[in-house]
């Protein structure tokens, strides 16, 4: 293991090419690291700014030879890496964070409840199915209409189709595949927030003002930050996450979504073991935006101030919405990132912008 901090000029790895990845090499190289870069992807948007891409499957073992090598720290940037990868990099000597625990509970939803039930972090109710016969049981226990989500790989809400009926529940197993799936009962929520939350290697848990989200087509369209949620809201927020991060002994920064019920009861939906997008309002509203944090965290340095600076709308540009960029850059109080993606295909995210209000 290393000695922390690690000085400037130590070297970060970054399982990941996208624009997470992008992002935190560039929070990293003002701080004064390198970033090395594990992606399959050629010219990938990390790859445009960090000091050096390996470009190689996640699972090739020359390339995570080189990257343990090379590396003094190992970070993710999407929490579908094979658990295999995490485990062959330590068993090199790397050190990753955060570690394999929180990878494998994320990675899986059935799991991921499970644990967070456990360390009292409510969820909705929700049954394991294996079979459409569980489907019928479950949505018979749960109530319709429910929603089937597969255990594994599912994203901006692909891999999940509701279950109107105990009649559609055959249909509806088919319609994800017939997979080892979850079923959830309906959250009848609100709104949606996320918590943004950072433990340092001290220990040290920092959670920034929450974030209210948007989707549609089940992608994130804006997040507005600081919500402006009743203090009690804030606190149970920071308490679900406080638990969640020190039972998994977490070193990074955390995505925490939730629902915010009527009667101000919050629920998680799922964890992020990495940067979030729902985040990315920070890069121009904190005091320390979320990737730095995650640097400094995994660099044992301490954790830095998350104090807002101001009201933030944060747009995410995905698919043509890039082709407005003319006028984007015109906006006096927006700032804009853009993912240095190619091909504008619909759903890709491929940049997003910052409207700054003031703090009121
Ligand atoms: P997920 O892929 O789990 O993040 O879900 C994508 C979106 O589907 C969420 O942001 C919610 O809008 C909605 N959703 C997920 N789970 C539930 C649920 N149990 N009840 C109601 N809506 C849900």
């Amino acid at each position: 293991m290393p000695a922390y901090p690690l000085p400037p000029g130590s070297v970060i790895g970054v399982l990941g090419g996208g624009q997470l990845g992008r992002m935190l090499a560039l929070a990293a190289a003002r701080l004064g690291f390198r970033t090395v870069v594990l992606t399959p992807e050629s010219d990938s948007g990390a790859a445009q700014v960090a000091s050096r891409t390996i470009c190689a499957a996640y699972d090739d073992d020359r390339a995570l030879a080189e990257l343990a090598e090379a590396a003094d720290v190992v970070t993710f940037e999407f929490e579908n890496v094979p658990a295999a990868v995490v485990a062959a990099l330590e068993s090199l000597g790397a050190a990753v964070a955060p570690g394999a625990r929180a990878l494998a509970v994320a990675q899986d939803r059935v799991d991921e409840k499970t644990f967070l039930n456990a360390c009292r972090a409510p969820t909705v109710a929700f049954r394991a199915i294996e079979t459409a016969a569980d489907v019928r049981a479950g949505v018979e226990a749960l109530g319709a209409p429910a929603l089937l989500k597969t255990r594994r790989q599912g994203y901006d809400g692909k891999g999940q189709t509701w279950v109107e009926s105990q009649a559609d529940a055959g249909e509806a197993f088919a319609r994800i595949g017939g997979q080892p799936a979850i079923l959830e009962a309906r959250a009848a929520f609100q709104r949606e927030l996320s918590a943004i939350a950072a433990r340092g290697r001290d220990g040290d848990i920092s959670i920034y003002p929450l974030g209210e989200n948007h989707h549609e087509g089940g992608i994130l369209r804006r997040t507005v930050a600081p919500a402006s949620v009743p203090t009690g809201v804030f606190d149970q927020a920071a308490a679900i996450a406080a638990r969640i991060l020190t039972s998994l002994e977490y070193v990074g920064v955390m995505g925490v979504e939730l629902f915010a019920l009527d009667d101000g009861h919050l629920l998680v939906n799922e964890i992020a073991p990495r940067v979030h997008n729902s985040g990315h309002w920070t890069l121009d509203g904190c005091e320390v935006d979320q990737f730095e944090q995650h640097v400094r965290a995994i660099a044992g340095w301490p954790l830095g101030p998350v104090t807002p600076l101001a009201r933030v709308e944060m747009e995410n540009l995905i698919g043509a919405d890039v082709e407005r960029w003319r006028e984007l850059i015109k906006e006096e109080e927006a700032r804009v990132w853009f993912y240095g993606k190619g091909e504008a295909r619909p759903g890709r995210k491929m940049g997003h912008i910052n409207r700054l209000r003031p703090l009121g």
